[in-house]
């Protein structure tokens, strides 16, 4: 059975990759930190793609839970491993540098880059000793960029960008590969709040990106055709220049 474990699985980006990935005969792990109904929607959406999976339930930003929750995962299924890790679970607090809180920053790094650190350390033994694997990383244009009110954002997603370019290296040799997706401005929850209108004026494609175009690259990365593509991260941005 291949494996694949998704945080952040429930919403969003990570429900449309977990789809893709249930399309792609993947046996799909969805973690999420507390929104159950739209969690259990998607399991039925990757049931209905014609795979399974099972919830995951856990706060990636929680060495603790992150770490007991996926040895108990492993405890519960030896003999398989998770061989495809999307580390996508993300949340924004943007604000000024000027009137940033700890807890705003504390927060952001936490939940986008230290998990990154935590879930894939756990992650990482399994796909070394099977000599396979496919780590990706959700990254933003922010990270790349810099965009202004998200000093937070951007040095969190900037830092999971040189993180895959550096255990890209430390790990090509066995055969697990790890990129980043670096999207644009995509129609989730997260960004709802923002003025879509006034904002698409600047994106060469005229409009939002769906989910499902980021889970297309994401489906890419994962695939055993990707064997070469390591330590990239690619933009999913409409055009927008970086
Ligand atoms: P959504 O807000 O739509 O969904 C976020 C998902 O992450 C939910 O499944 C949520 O679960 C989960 N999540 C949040 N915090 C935690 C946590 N501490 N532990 C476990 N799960 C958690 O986000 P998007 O789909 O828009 O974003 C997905 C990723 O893509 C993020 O990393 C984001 O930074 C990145 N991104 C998004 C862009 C966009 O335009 N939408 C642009 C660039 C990057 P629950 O509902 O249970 O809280």
């Amino acid at each position: 059975m291949n494996i694949a474990l998704i945080t952040g699985g429930s919403r969003g980006i990570g429900r449309a990759c977990a789809i893709k990935l249930a399309q792609m005969g993947y046996y799909v792990l969805i973690n999420y930190r507390s929104n159950d109904a739209e969690a259990n929607a998607t399991l039925e959406q990757v049931r209905a793609a014609g795979s399974d999976g099972e919830l995951l339930k856990f706060d990636v930003g929680n060495k603790e839970s992150v770490e007991t929750a996926i040895a108990k995962w492993q405890d519960n299924h030896q003999g398989e491993y998770i061989s495809v890790l999307v580390n996508n679970a993300g949340i924004r607090k943007d604000n000024l540098m000027m009137w940033m809180t700890d807890d705003e920053w504390d927060n952001v790094l936490g939940t986008n880059l230290n998990s990154f650190m935590y879930v894939t350390r756990a992650c990482l033994k399994d796909m070394l000793v099977k000599k396979y694997g496919r780590i990706i990383n959700m990254a933003s244009l922010s990270g790349l960029k810099g965009l202004p009110g998200q000093t937070n954002y951007s040095a969190a997603k900037g830092g999971m960008i040189a993180a895959t370019k550096a255990l890209a290296q430390e790990v090509a040799r066995k055969n697990v590969t790890v990129n980043a997706v670096a999207p644009g401005f995509i129609q989730t929850d997260m960004t709802k709040d923002l003025e879509e209108a006034e904002l698409k004026k600047q994106i060469p494609a005229n409009r939002f990106g769906k989910p499902e175009e980021v889970a297309a690259v994401v489906g890419f990365l994962a695939s055993k055709e990707a064997a070469y593509v390591n330590g990239q991260c690619i933009s999913v941005n409409g055009g927008l220049y970086t």
